[in-house]
């Protein structure tokens, strides 16, 4: 059954830049915009700014890009000391501070933020994309941007906007769903760290997984939650803790997400049972918090005018129309179909380039995507979504976007020899051996 729905909207506000989505990425793309002089809107559909730093609960930063840009910035405001590239010296920054400096971050006079507001629909002229509709407090209005950012994660913008998007690999399973959540009153004499498949720590003679496992093996945790993660964080005795998992959820299906918290949040109750009764130093541990969300590692990947693969990121490819440059994470793929990784070895990568092609979804004008929606297969995906990266897509998208609205051109038609030009005056770096 249908029924029909259209009606006249409201335009709340024109800008120059609309930037769906206040994740890593989108924040960045505001603030860049702003700093360039556009006129932003920044979309929200929670009450907080920061999309996983802070309603996801997710921690600690990972991933690394070349220096100068805005993840820098981002990493001094959060507190947090320099993490390798996979975080083994990398703690979880601190969930509150970060509600509060991202903030005061896109509190920049430039910028109007609309927080609880979900883009649920867009305003379009043939294949060029005029703004979005926003569902809120007050029922739908819309704003117009001469350029709109899709940093949803999701790519829901592209979506409705009628760019091809895929999901999943071939077989159309995504990576898992997880809740992070914190654990208190660890003993740190005693109490282990482990950041997952990449560490060798050991729990007396043997390596702390394998002990995990047979703990699995003998029934006293399911076999799902055996890859127990736990980083450390900004604060003594705390771990953050990235183990939960449901498998099987599409988060783009508003019937799966219910389903995938209620059993999350049981398995937090069970793994923290599991850890009181099982590890040295955890004894009396308990949970303190977790995310106001469900963690979404993989949904929609938005097709651009380039795809980027794993095996470009391996070798560390390079580009003419770079503008993330040194991007460096593993291929980390939290198995779609069971538990810990999806692959028996861990494919490391050399510091890659993404190139500009990557942003610009196909058969849509006037629209960049940036963060983990970007163009590339469920490989590379699995490396480039790490939030240090997605930072600087963010920023990179968003200089583009306050140009593209100076110039009144549209991305598919922007000079990005003086894009890359303009972001080299600003610091950053992307053409360094
Ligand atoms: C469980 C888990 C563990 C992870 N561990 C790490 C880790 O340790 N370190 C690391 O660096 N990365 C980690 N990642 C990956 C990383 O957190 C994400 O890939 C990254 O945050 C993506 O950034 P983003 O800006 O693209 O999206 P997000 O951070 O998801 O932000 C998207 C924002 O858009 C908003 N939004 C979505 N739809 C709408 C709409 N319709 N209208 C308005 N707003 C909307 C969302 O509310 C959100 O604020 C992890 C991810 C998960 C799920």
């Amino acid at each position: 059954m249908r029924v029909n729905c259209s009606r006249e909207v409201e335009v709340r506000g024109t800008y120059d830049v609309v930037v769906a989505g206040s994740g890593p990425a989108g924040i960045c793309a505001a603030v860049a915009a702003a700093r360039e002089g556009a006129k932003v809107a920044l979309v929200e559909r929670y009450g907080v700014v920061g999309g996983n730093l802070t309603v996801g609960y997710v921690g600690p930063i990972l991933g690394m890009v070349a220096k100068g840009t805005m993840r820098d910035e981002l990493v001094e405001l959060l507190g947090v000391e320099e993490n390798d590239m996979i975080g083994r010296t990398g703690r979880a920054h601190d969930f509150e501070r970060a509600k509060r400096v991202l903030a005061q971050f896109v509190a920049h006079p430039n910028i109007d933020v609309y927080l609880q507001s979900s883009v649920c629909d867009v305003v379009k002229e043939g294949d060029a994309l005029r703004g979005v509709v926003l569902a809120t407090n007050e029922g739908q209005i819309a704003l117009l941007g001469k350029v709109t950012v899709d940093a949803t994660g999701d790519g829901l913008v592209a979506y409705l906007a009628g760019a091809p998007t895929e999901k999943g690999r071939d077989d159309g399973l995504m990576q898992p769903v997880t809740l992070e959540f914190t654990i208190a009153g660890v003993d740190e004499k005693q109490g282990v760290i482990c950041i997952g498949d990449v560490d060798d720590v050991r729990l007396g003679e043997e390596r702390f997984l394998d002990f995990c496992k047979r703990c699995a093996d003998e029934g006293k945790l399911p076999q799902k939650l055996a890859a127990v993660r736990l980083h450390p964080t900004v604060r003594e005795g705390e771990r953050q803790v990235n183990t939960t998992q449901v498998n099987g959820v599409d988060m783009t299906r508003v019937e799966h997400i219910f389903k995938a918290d209620l059993e999350l949040r049981e398995q937090i109750a069970l793994l923290e049972q599991f850890l009181r009764e099982n590890l040295p130093g955890y004894g009396e541990c308990r949970c303190i918090a977790s995310g106001a969300t469900t963690g979404v590692r993989e949904t929609r990947r938005v097709m651009g005018d380039y795809v980027i693969t794993a095996e470009e990121l391996a070798v560390g490819c390079r580009f003419d129309d770079v503008i993330v440059h040194k991007a460096e994470f593993i291929v980390d793929i939290h198995n779609p179909a069971g538990a810990g990784q999806a692959e028996e070895h861990i494919q490391y990568c050399d510091p890659y380039d993404l190139p500009y092609r990557c942003f610009t979804p196909r058969g849509v004008e006037n629209l960049y995507v940036a963060g983990r929606c970007i163009s590339g297969t469920h490989r590379a995906h699995a490396s480039y979504r790490v939030m240090s990266i997605c930072m600087a897509m963010g920023e990179a998208v968003g200089i583009a976007s306050a140009m593209c609205a100076e110039q009144g051109c549209s991305p598919r038609t922007l000079d990005v020899k003086a894009l890359q030009q303009r972001m080299a005056d600003k610091g950053i770096d992307l053409f360094s051996k």
